[in-house]
């Protein structure tokens, strides 16, 4: 299998089955990686599958302590890990250090959770099999494929790794192509604490080792990116009958309600559009503002953009763009709202200069263009005032995605955010929720399905086994052919006695 580079992304083949991964700052080479073919790919989950057994014979307890051993590790060499996430997504040094922290703390959860969620439990039998003694218990699935984005190329693979990791599985990472050297550290930094089985390799290449991972027999596949991806592996992975959990893009509202606290709502947007240079799945896209108080917010958010400055520097707020191809999105955003009417309150198309994007803010902008209807992924936002928050929830619901979204008032919060068709909501604060590990991550809609992070994300790797066992002879078997002639008609008695009466 050959595979070379697709046009839209930062990177080269460098003719001997290696490619490079480059910093989008200054466009030099980081670190060359292999290109791995279908073959390998199927080696490693062969060795992940060897090590597996292992990995689950050590118990909760035996995972816990390396898994705590490598949360140590990280901590320490957080610096490290941050230069790397830095040097291949171009973001600020402090984002990087902040993207760590999150992995930090995820992975101390999953850990010290993962015995509680998953491990055998007695549940009621009920009446009618009350001679049987009912156990469930979360087993691991085996060997989980991971196939990761670039944009937070630790914090969101390690939602599934973490996770799957503590609940007894070994992992097979397929990192974006754009930052293959993250992944890499990732399992390296593993394979210090755990150095008799691979229980987390990394395949690095293009999107033809991330579609060999889908066929190469691996028990679960966690799919994070865009949706027109997400599909595509789906397809892939349907072929093998192999279950797979999708996480996808989002075009996130923010609602400012009437009563809301204008500065902190403002405050909240700008940083939930524009950090990470705005390439953020949870990221805000939209703003819809009670008209009450539009001006103020508006007001309030130009204040805070315009300050925002993109850049390779030390000092700069903003990291590039790090995928190139983005770019010609994002200016086509942008164009398609001004041409439809919009009121640039910031920045504009000229804002766009590769690799970097300034801070755009539009206004006023019609509900069918594509800053509205489709995943920018740029520091841009769009802001549209309503009359009242029913129209906000209509219009924040009426997109084809459903991630995350955000919630700004002092009364009714909580009673507007369950209005929301939202995966996640942040009520009087922004992306809250993805920094709290017991809370599920995940969408609905073409933002995919299945959860990470959370109760749920550690079921989401494990399969549940029922059990039944028989404790003593039932008074009435009516499941034998030795049953007596009476034993049904009995059984409907108890039936209409116990189930059919108020
Ligand atoms: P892509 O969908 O382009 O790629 C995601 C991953 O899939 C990459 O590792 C890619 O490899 C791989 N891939 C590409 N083609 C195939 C294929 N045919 N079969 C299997 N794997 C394949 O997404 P991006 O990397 O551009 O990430 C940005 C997207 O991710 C955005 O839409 C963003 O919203 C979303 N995202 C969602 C999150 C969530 O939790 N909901 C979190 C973070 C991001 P390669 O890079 O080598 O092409």
């Amino acid at each position: 299998m050959t595979q070379t580079a697709p046009e839209s992304r930062a990177v080269t083949t460098s003719g001997d089955g290696r490619f490079a991964s480059l910093d989008p700052r200054t466009g030099e080479v980081v670190a060359h990686h292999p290109i791995h073919d279908a073959k390998q790919v199927t080696d490693a989950v062969a060795q992940a599958r060897r090590a597996a057994n292992w990995w689950q014979e050590l118990g909760f307890d035996g995972r816990k302590e390396r898994l705590d051993a490598w949360r140590r590790l990280l901590v320490k060499r957080l610096d490290e890990a941050a230069g790397l996430i830095s040097a291949e997504t171009g973001k600020p040094a402090a984002d990087a250090k902040l993207e760590m922290v999150l992995v930090i703390d995820h992975l101390h959860w999953a850990a010290r959770n993962a015995e509680r969620v998953l491990r055998k439990r007695r549940v009621s039998a009920g009446l009618l099999m009350s001679n049987q003694a009912a156990t469930l218990e979360y087993l691991p699935v085996g060997v989980v494929g991971v196939i990761g984005p670039w944009n937070y190329p630790a914090f969101t693979p390690m939602g599934s790794i973490a996770y799957a990791l503590a609940a007894g599985n070994t992992v097979v990472f397929k990192p974006s192509e754009l930052t293959p050297g993250v992944g890499t550290w990732l399992s390296d930094t593993l394979a210090e604490i755990v150095p008799e089985h691979p229980v987390l390799s990394v395949v690095t290449g293009f999107g033809e080792t991330g579609a060999a991972l889908c066929r190469s027999g691996v028990d679960k596949l966690a799919f994070t990116g865009s949706t027109a991806t997400g599909k595509r592996v789906m397809a892939t992975c349907a072929e093998t009958l192999t279950p797979v959990l999708v996480e996808c893009g989002g075009k996130d509202a923010l609602i400012v309600d009437y009563d809301a606290d204008v500065a902190l709502a403002a405050d909240a947007a700008v940083w939930g559009a524009m950090s990470n240079a705005g390439q953020t799945c949870i990221g805000v896209e939209r703003v819809y503002v009670h008209e009450d108080v539009a001006d103020e917010f508006t007001a309030h958010v130009r204040k805070l953009a315009v300050k925002l400055r993109p850049g390779g520097d030390p000092g700069a707020d903003l990291g590039p763009i790090t995928m190139p191809s983005q770019v010609d999105i994002i200016r086509g955003h942008v164009q398609d709202a001004l041409d439809r009417g919009a009121k640039a309150l910031v920045g504009g198309v000229e804002s766009v200069r590769p690799p970097f994007v300034e801070p755009v803010v539009l206004a006023d902008v019609p509900e069918d263009s594509t800053a509205i209807t489709e995943e920018t992924f740029g520091p841009t936002i769009t802001i549209n005032r309503v009359r009242d928050v029913d129209e906000a929830i209509r219009l924040a619901n009426a997109g084809k995605y459903g991630l995350g979204g955000t919630i700004f008032s002092k009364t009714r919060g909580e009673q507007l955010a369950r209005r929301l068709r939202a995966g996640m909501v942040s009520i009087n604060g922004v992306v809250a929720f993805a920094a709290i590990p017991s809370l599920p991550f995940g969408g609905v809609g073409d933002s995919g399905f299945g959860r990470i992070h959370g109760e749920d994300g550690l079921r989401e790797f494990a399969r549940p086994q029922a059990v039944a066992r028989r404790k003593f002879k039932a008074l009435l078997n009516p499941m034998s052919f030795t049953r007596g002639g009476g034993t049904v008609r009995q059984l409907l008695t108890i039936v209409k006695l116990r189930y059919g009466r108020k």
